[in-house]
């Protein structure tokens, strides 16, 4: 039993999903397969892009991205210090330093393209941009910057799934787009991820690169395709099992609908926070109808304390949650980004500040509204 009235998320878990994962293992071919092929079509074809390869993980979606690219111990990856630390993670599993670059102002919390470009070196040799929220970065002005300077653009799409931007849905205006299937993320299998890629090359690098670099699968020796294999890179285990894709593949086909009441969920708040004197809402003004909203991220004004904002709302059993304390500020990445010229004063001032509210296609109308009430009752008592 979970002692929150109200969590901070709840997975959408439905009948034809379980079913989906009991069909495969009454047929009994387990790891990567026709399951996993099929999921990987739904999905290229869903948000357009040539080729998606389901993965183990979004970090290991990440980590492939930054090997499929070739960068090396040394080089310099740009990406945000308000994210997720996976993103750090893989530039560090390659060898290559991470180079922290701040969001662009006290509301938009997507990465500054002029505080990217800023920081580019001539070791730099890629960016991960993230999507933070299900909100686009500002795209064509990072896509002009990279072009100008040789860079690749990894887009961390953990959060924006279904998310457009112009005609293109993210993940696929970069070079490479990672998305992850983790249990809170707008579909789930589990644990799991895809990549995905228009350029040819870099689609053949992670095709081999995710499977230990053989050039044939245990199921093209299975259906009698192979017998043996080279191994043309060395690779890793990133695959995808069939359970998850099966998973996956039923949960893709309830996206949209969920994504629609992640909207309604989103706008909900919107009305109910705005006007508070002690609330700021991000991306105010942006337009809302093709956002994959992923969670509901608000900011305290200066002076509200945010331990007894959390804490008077956990006595009422609601879960909230931080997104995110400052990559650069974490005890293993202090040392790499002390230099003046790395810092990130907006990260740094707003990551002390943000406060995340319970967000997820279920939750009742009636109980955002009773957060909303609760937190508008508090503040009028001085919390
Ligand atoms: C969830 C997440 C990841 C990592 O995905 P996993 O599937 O958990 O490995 C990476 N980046 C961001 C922004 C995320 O939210």
């Amino acid at each position: 039993m979970s002692i929150w009235k109200i969590p901070l998320f709840e997975p959408d878990i439905a009948e034809e999903d379980i079913n989906a994962v009991q069909n495969v293992l009454t047929r009994r071919w387990l790891t990567m397969g026709e399951e996993t092929l099929r999921l990987e079509s739904s999905f290229a074809k869903k948000i357009r892009v040539q080729t998606a390869f389901a993965v183990s993980s979004g970090t290991a979606a990440l980590h492939l991205a930054l090997l499929a690219l070739n960068i090396q111990p040394e080089d310099e990856v740009l990406l945000p210090s308000f994210t997720f630390v996976a993103c750090a993670n893989a530039v560090k599993a390659v060898g290559a330093i991470p180079v922290f670059v701040d969001i662009e102002s006290d509301t938009d919390w997507t990465i500054s393209p002029e505080d990217l470009e800023y920081k580019i070196t001539p070791r730099t040799r890629a960016a991960i941009v993230v999507h933070y929220a299900g909100f686009p970065c500002q795209m064509n002005r990072i896509l002009s910057i990279a072009q100008r300077h040789n860079i690749s653009i990894i887009e961390d799409c953990a959060h924006a799934l279904i998310t457009q931007y112009d005609q293109s849905y993210c993940g696929c205006m970069g070079d490479i787009g990672c998305f992850s299937f983790f249990s809170n993320k707008n579909m789930t299998t589990g644990e799991g991820g895809m990549i995905v890629t228009q350029n040819d090359e870099l689609a053949d690098r992670i095709r081999l690169l995710r499977s230990h670099g053989m050039t044939s699968l245990t199921l093209d020796r299975h259906q009698g395709r192979a017998i043996s294999y080279d191994v043309n890179i060395p690779g890793l285990n990133y695959r995808i099992d069939e359970m998850r894709s099966a998973l996956g593949r039923s949960q893709l086909k309830r996206l949209d609908e969920n994504i629609k009441r992640r909207q309604n969920i989103y706008k909900i708040y919107m009305d109910c926070l705005s006007g508070l004197e002690a609330v700021i809402l991000p991306f105010t003004g942006r337009k809302t109808d093709k956002i994959g909203f992923h969670i509901f991220p608000i900011a305290l004004a200066e002076g509200f304390s945010r331990i007894d904002f959390m804490q008077a709302l956990k006595e009422k059993g609601i879960q909230t949650s931080i997104h995110y304390p400052p990559i650069h500020l974490f005890a293993a990445y202090r040392n790499s980004s002390e230099s003046e010229d790395r810092s990130c004063p907006l990260t740094v001032n707003v990551a002390q500040r943000e406060v995340t509210l319970p967000f997820f296609p279920h939750i009742r109308e009636e109980e955002v509204e009773w957060i909303c009430q609760i937190i508008r009752n508090g503040i009028e008592h001085g919390t």
